[in-house]
């Protein structure tokens, strides 16, 4: 079954809690193989907005790719993602960093996300899970994505995803 990589963030509300729920609610569509530890990063883009929580799970789906941005956008609707301005801040994003080794660009779906790979709070969670993964169109692993990485921004691991389900009392495999 396909592999699909999900970048999780959020830096409205219990940003914690919130991640936690989204990966929750992926779970009741995709089987959930393993989540990163919880870190904590400044804002890029748009500097003036709280610090984020981000993590990055590994799923195993049925769902194309498109199906699959459609639940997450649903996931993002249900936690009460508000559609405010473009890369401000968010209860809940969610995007598709990776699936498999396939190459989309659409208008609505652009595989592997665009931005990735020019982002620490991405590729530091990604490297905790899966540092020997290729980038299918860079064709250089996670690791050395990381090492190579000029982007600055400070991202702090806060602690690891079963702690978090611990404390809301349910469980997902971990690192
Ligand atoms: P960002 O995640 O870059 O901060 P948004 O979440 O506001 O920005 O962008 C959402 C839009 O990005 C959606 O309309 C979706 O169609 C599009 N999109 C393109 N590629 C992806 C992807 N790989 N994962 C998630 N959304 C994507
Ligand atoms: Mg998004």
């Amino acid at each position: 079954m396909p592999i699909a990589f999900i970048g999780i963030g959020s830096n409205l509300g219990n940003r914690i809690e919130n991640c936690v729920e989204g990966v929750e609610e992926i779970s009741t569509f995709s089987k959930i193989i393993v989540v990163s530890s919880f870190y904590e990063t400044e804002p890029v883009d748009k500097e003036d907005q709280p610090d984020f929580i981000n993590c990055v799970a590994k799923l195993e789906t049925s769902l194309s790719p498109f199906d699959l941005l459609t639940f997450l956008q649903s996931v993002e609707n249900t936690i009460g993602r508000e559609h405010m301005e473009k890369w401000g801040p968010r209860i809940i994003d969610l995007d598709i960093i990776f699936y498999d080794e396939l190459v989309i660009e659409t208008d609505e779906l652009i595989i592997p996300h665009p931005r990735a790979h020019l982002r620490r709070f991405v590729l530091e969670p990604l490297s905790e899970i899966a540092p020997d993964i290729i980038h299918p169109v860079l064709k250089i692993s996670v690791s050395k994505l990381l090492d190579e990485l000029k982007c600055t921004k400070r991202v702090v691991k806060v602690g690891g995803f079963s702690i978090a389900c611990s404390q809301k009392s349910t469980t997902y495999p971990q690192t």
